[in-house]
């Protein structure tokens, strides 16, 4: 066990508490901080864990977080899926002020380690204009022209990590995430992405004896998803390895939304019938991870199927909202 706190930020979030968990149970001594409320943190933090609910966006809140930090997980952002992050491009701009103001106060404390949760919407948008472009690899972020206001952000704090890191000597690492996806994820709300809403949509028709659902788009676009358990796993070893340069921790199984959308309905034992809304907000057209990097770098490939990561998710978002329409 380490002397010094290993510090969650966005612990209060999906990624952020299955974090918590996993190196809870590595005996890690863990502070975790959220702005939500405990309350409404998606898992319980584990008992031993310190939590905080701080504005991270402060930098006298970023002070109080790294004092005594030797570590630190920077997984807070105001975010969510397509729907939230077309629509809230300031919100997501100004997670600037948490990242920023975070390895300053991590550099005063004389943090050693700092990961950034970076995006595949740091890819040039020329990239993926297409259902079938071929996958994304590292070098394809520049020259720059990313997701407007979330993906820019993402870009932006990647440089000021490698920055930190060649100025300051703070070992910084990045990872560029690709739709994450599992349990105690966002489901409803309109922060939820396109796993978990549709698993929410299908849930619901099912629970209320409907049989159609709305699709954003035409379902043709292209993505790869990411199981949690996969995540969890490049992400520590990508912030404990010796590579700092951003590498893709992604899926490569990719599949169109219309897939997705099959996938769930045979898991749910149902058919709907389809209805496209285009007017609806639905992203690049065609994106999927080249994990040549990660696997060369770490031996890392995601070891969970979509069909397999699927299951677990439909059944823990059918839970939640069976759950819901209790009296
Ligand atoms: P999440 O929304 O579930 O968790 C983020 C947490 O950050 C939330 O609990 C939120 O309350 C907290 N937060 C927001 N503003 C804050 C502030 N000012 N101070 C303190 N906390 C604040 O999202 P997630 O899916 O767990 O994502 C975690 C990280 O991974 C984020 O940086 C996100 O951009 C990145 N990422 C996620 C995905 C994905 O598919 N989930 C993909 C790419 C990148």
């Amino acid at each position: 066990m380490s002397e010094t706190f290993t510090v969650i930020t966005g612990a209060g979030g999906f990624i952020g508490g299955h974090l918590a968990a996993a190196l809870c149970n590595r005996g890690e001594r863990l502070r975790l901080v959220d702005v939500k409320p405990l309350a409404r943190w998606h898992q319980p933090p584990p008992p031993d864990a310190e939590a905080l609910t701080a504005d991270l966006r402060d930098l006298a809140a970023c002070r109080r977080t790294m004092a005594g930090a030797g570590a630190v997980y920077n997984l807070a952002a105001d975010m969510g899926g397509m729907g939230f992050i077309e629509t809230n491009k300031t919100a997501c701009m100004l997670n600037v002020l948490i990242n920023t103001h975070l390895l300053m106060a991590a550099k005063e404390a004389g943090v050693r380690r700092f990961f950034f949760a970076s995006s595949a919407c740091v890819y040039a948008a020329d990239k993926q204009l297409t259902p079938d472009i071929p996958p994304l690899r590292e070098d394809d972020a520049y020259p720059a022209m990313p997701e407007d206001g979330y993906g820019w952000e993402k870009l932006f704090s990647e440089r000021l990590c490698r920055h930190y890191r060649e100025d300051h000597g703070i070992e910084t690492r990045v990872a560029r995430y690709h739709n994450v996806y599992g349990t105690h994820e966002t489901f409803d709300g309109g922060r939820e992405k396109a796993p978990a809403a549709i698993c929410r949509k299908i849930a619901e028709a099912k629970l209320a004896g409907r049989t159609e659902i709305e699709i954003w788009g035409d379902g043709e676009q292209t993505r790869s998803f990411t199981y949690i358990d996969d995540c969890l796993r490049g992400t520590q070893l990508v912030m404990n390895g010796p590579h700092a340069e951003p590498v893709n921790v992604g899926s490569t199984e990719m599949v169109t939304i219309n897939q997705l959308v099959t996938i769930v309905e045979e898991i749910a034992g149902v058919k709907m019938r389809r209805n496209y809304n285009l007017a609806a907000p639905r992203g690049v057209r065609g994106r999927n991870s080249d994990n040549t990097l990660i696997a060369a770098r770490y031996g890392w490939q995601p070891a969970t199927s979509l069909r397999t990561g699927m299951e677990k998710l439909y059944r823990w978002v059918y839970d939640q909202v069976a759950s819901q329409r209790l009296p």
